[in-house]
């Protein structure tokens, strides 16, 4: 959806020049996006990382569609690790390059047996050790299951954080440094999931109304606050 002009108009009118304040967008995101939780359906840390990684190149939904019958048919590290790669590969075929899906999970279940007795390492290193796991990842599964205060930063919370003046950065590990020195800098009041939180709240934003093409600065909540009102 294009802004209408005189929406624009009405909202540059009153466009901020500096950084939108981070307190105050926590604190408006909180507002609106309440009870903000990853979208990734899980019931566990092990379902949640393998989850995670399926996700990339894809949309939640998209592997909220295959995860059922993956976690059915293959309920844990033991059991995936001994999956044939065809079989996985044809359940996770709907996300697209199916048999390299396939093979980096069944490698991510046999790693997480073989260090880590088939658990979840709630360590930054060891994670990121893991076959098909990044920092972005690493971050997903610490903040969300183990309640670490960690920024995931995705091309949501990238773009939103363009936009609001936190960075001019695109580089992930950048964006990160610069937005948790922004919060450091503002407060955000929120509790010790601070960035947990802000990061879920900015990816929902991100989805619902500060979308990549066209923006619903008319529509937004951090309309006066936000320096990039408009700017697509
Ligand atoms: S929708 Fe517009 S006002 Fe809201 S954060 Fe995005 S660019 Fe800023």
């Amino acid at each position: 959806m294009q802004i209408p002009r005189s929406t624009h108009r009405t909202a540059t009118a009153g466009r901020a020049e500096r950084p939108a304040d981070a307190a105050a967008v926590a604190s408006r995101l909180a507002a609106l996006h309440v009870g903000a939780r990853t979208e990734l359906d899980h019931r566990d840390a092990v379902e949640l990382l393998v989850a995670t990684v399926l996700s990339a190149q894809t949309t939640d939904v998209r592997v909220n569609q295959v995860t059922p019958e993956l976690f059915s048919r293959w309920p844990d590290p033991a059991a995936l690790a001994g999956a044939e790669e065809a079989a996985v590969a044809e359940v996770v075929r709907p996300l697209g390059m199916g048999p390299t899906r396939a093979r980096r999970i069944i490698a991510l279940a046999r790693d997480l047996l073989a260090h880590h007795d088939g658990r979840v390492p709630d360590d930054q290193a060891a994670l990121e050790a893991l076959p098909g796991v990044g920092r972005k990842t690493a971050h997903v599964v610490r903040g969300a299951w183990f309640g670490h205060s960690l920024l995931a930063v995705d091309t949501h919370v990238g773009r939103l954080s363009r936009r609001l003046g936190w960075t001019a950065r695109t580089a992930p590990r950048q964006v990160e440094q610069d937005v948790v020195a922004q919060v450091e800098a503002d407060g955000t009041g929120a509790d010790a999931e601070e960035l947990t939180v802000l990061g879920l709240r900015l990816i929902l934003h991100g989805r619902r109304v500060c979308t990549a093409r066209s923006p619903r600065c008319g529509q937004c909540v951090l309309v006066d606050i936000c320096p990039q009102v408009g700017v697509t």
